[in-house]
């Protein structure tokens, strides 16, 4: 996926992902709003780009929701779960080669 974070000091977390129009882009957590469908781990964030303004939609692997909601993120959940596409979900299976950080994670909290 192309997220990630930078912690400067200890007070200001910066998400870089990528605008469409615009290819990399900073943002602050403030920027970012993350849709949680309310039946699994993953979601979709939502934010404006900075550089064009454009509302960007992205889906979010658990991996994705776990950074964000690290960072601080505000959140909301939904149950549309139904709005999840077919590719989508391919992109989720593709994605989860790379969720096992974070499912060692979840399963340490017990
Ligand atoms: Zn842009």
């Amino acid at each position: 996926m192309s997220i990630w974070t930078l912690v400067d000091g200890d007070t200001m977390t910066t998400i870089r992902t990528t605008c469409q129009g615009c290819g990399d882009v900073e943002l602050s957590t403030h920027d970012i709003a993350l849709e949680l469908t309310g039946t699994g781990d993953a979601g979709s964030y939502r934010f404006s780009c900075p550089s064009c303004s454009s509302v960007q939609i992205r889906p979010a692997t658990r991996r994705v929701v776990g950074i964000l909601l690290a960072t601080g993120v505000n959140y909301e959940i939904t149950l549309a779960a139904s709005l999840i596409t077919e590719s989508e979900i391919e992109g989720f299976v593709a994605d989860l080669d790379d969720d096992d950080w974070f499912s060692r994670l979840v399963a340490s909290e017990g």
